[in-house]
């Protein structure tokens, strides 16, 4: 009889996951879960920040531990390792007579390159591979189009998938499982100490506690549609930038595989049956579409969505100045709507939709400065990160993506009174200008010297003046821009 292994990578969930469904069907004696912390993805990205930084890492941790828990209440457990996923496979390989290995298809040239090491060495092995697609809404092969036929245009994609595609049910989740090999090594759950990360603090600041895992997914899910009924309004709500509610937040448990888009799809038509359906519940389905949009784009366009030029191939002469950007990264632009939302970045690892439109277009359209390193530090820093969501949304937002339309930036202290209109966001987050009363915190840069004093603010010394003039830095990087664009 034969024995299958499950390689979980972002799919860390037991509800609509095939590898699980097809390895049950295939009857094996042993089914053996196997999850490892790989190394490479806690090195340090091009510009040395930690790939995995300890946002997203504690949330893996707990994603992890929640997997484990729940495949020992059906009768299994997770085997965890922490090294190169491919050694640590083999040896599983050759102490328990695997015939076969199941994994999820990533989308990206990192992740690629592990699966096809690990392919070379488990079929030098005659162990058999088989793998799944399992992370968007729609199966590649269930597109009205080849990959390679995919449309650049988001809408173009939208229209056509919607019109004439399908999304299939969930895979049924399994009742039990076989038991483990008797004294299999299960191995430990390692420490954010274990991975080179520091143990932290929570802030009390951030828009939610976002504890890793299926359970706590599940609960979200539940949460979000059926307990507050919070869908109904999504789309008058979901350009908020404070609380918990104003949009899903559903991205960090999507990102690790805990929770799957096809159950959301789902859970949504059914809401929309028994409760309510309007242009906000078609709406969450809709930026669903922009999460498999950038997915497939990373298929048909490999690692250009990682170059300087991105998915255009059009070279900017982009600055590196690490005085600038650092500056950006900390929060301290002396634009209150940038300062405040990488604040909340830095100090929770989460940033609303909306705040990061706002910073990115700030650094590539004000500050003319690498797209590149603001990707990465968000990739360091994000809880969701999701190597095509943020990479796709980066060239689209520096205008180096295939469907970029010329130099649009945004106005930053326009979008601050358009989002937050109170200022509360800005006052939670920037205890330094608190004190301003109504619209004027939106340009601290304009008060006089008797409103300085009145509300307690020293530009320059408690609160930066804006580290660039907005209209003149706009317009220096749109020349730029525009003499290198065709
Ligand atoms: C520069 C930049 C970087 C980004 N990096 C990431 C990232 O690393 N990981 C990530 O999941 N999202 C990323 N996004 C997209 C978006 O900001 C987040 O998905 C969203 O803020 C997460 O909050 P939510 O789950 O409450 O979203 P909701 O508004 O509730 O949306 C529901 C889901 O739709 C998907 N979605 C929504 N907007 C987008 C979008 N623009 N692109 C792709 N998918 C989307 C997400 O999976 C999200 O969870 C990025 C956007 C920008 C502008």
């Amino acid at each position: 009889m034969s024995n299958i292994l499950i390689w979980f990578r972002n799919d860390l969930r037991l509800h609509d996951q095939e590898c699980i469904y097809r390895s049950v069907s295939a009857e094996p004696k042993h089914i053996i879960p196997f999850y490892c912390f790989d190394d490479r993805t806690y090195t340090k990205t091009s510009f040395s920040f930690p790939k995995t930084g300890q946002f997203r890492a504690k949330f893996i941790i707990e994603s992890v531990t929640d997997l484990q828990k729940s495949l020992k209440k059906i009768g299994s457990n997770l085997i965890v390792k922490k090294g190169k996923t491919e050694d640590k496979i083999l040896k599983i390989v050759e102490q328990y007579q695997i015939s076969e290995v199941y994994f999820s298809e990533e989308a990206t040239a990192e992740e690629i390159a592990i699966e096809k090491k690990l392919t070379t060495i488990l079929e030098k092995n005659q162990v058999k591979v088989k793998t799944f697609w399992q992370s968007t809404l729609y199966f590649p092969d269930d597109l009205p189009f080849s990959i390679k036929e995919l449309p650049d245009l988001f809408t173009h994609f939208r229209k056509q998938v919607e019109k004439k595609a399908e999304v299939y049910t969930t895979f049924k989740t399994p009742s039990s499982l076989p038991p483990l090999p008797a004294n299999i090594d299960v191995g430990k759950i390692p420490t954010l100490s274990d991975l080179g990360l520091k143990e932290f603090e929570k802030d009390n600041r951030g828009v939610l506690t976002f504890v890793g895992g299926e359970t706590e997914a599940l609960h979200r899910l539940k949460y979000y549609l059926w307990e507050t009924d919070n869908i109904s309004s999504y789309k008058k709500t979901r350009n908020g930038m404070l609380g918990g509610d104003y949009s899903s937040k559903f991205s960090p448990w999507l990102a690790q595989g805990c929770l799957s888009p096809r159950l959301i799809y789902t859970e949504i038509e059914k809401y929309e049956q028994e409760r309510v359906k309007n242009d906000s519940t078609y709406w969450l389905i809709f930026e669903l579409l922009w999460r498999d949009f950038f997915r497939f784009t990373c298929l048909k366009y490999g690692n250009s969505i990682f170059h300087k030029s991105g998915l255009q191939n059009i070279d900017i002469p982009w600055q590196e100045n690490q005085d600038l950007f650092e500056l950006w990264c900390e929060g301290k632009t002396g634009y209150p709507l940038v300062d405040a939302n990488m604040r909340e970045l830095k100090t929770t690892g989460f940033m609303s939709n909306r705040g990061r439109q706002n910073v990115a277009s700030f650094l590539t359209k004000n500050l003319g400065i690498n797209w590149q390193m603001g990707a990465e530090w968000f990739e360091s820093l994000l809880i969701d990160y999701d190597v095509c969501s943020n990479w796709g949304n980066w060239n689209y937002t520096a205008g180096v993506g295939n469907d970029a339309r010329g130099f649009r930036y945004f106005n930053i202290p326009k979008q601050s009174k358009d989002y937050d209109y109170q200022g509360d966001y800005l006052r939670h987050w920037l205890p330094e200008i608190e004190t301003i009363k109504g619209e004027k915190i939106h340009e601290p840069w304009k008060l006089s010297k008797e409103e300085q004093k009145q509300f307690k603010v020293q530009l320059g010394v408690n609160y930066p003046r804006p580290m660039v003039d907005f209209f003149k830095s706009v317009k220096h990087n749109e020349k730029v821009y525009l003499a290198n664009t065709p």
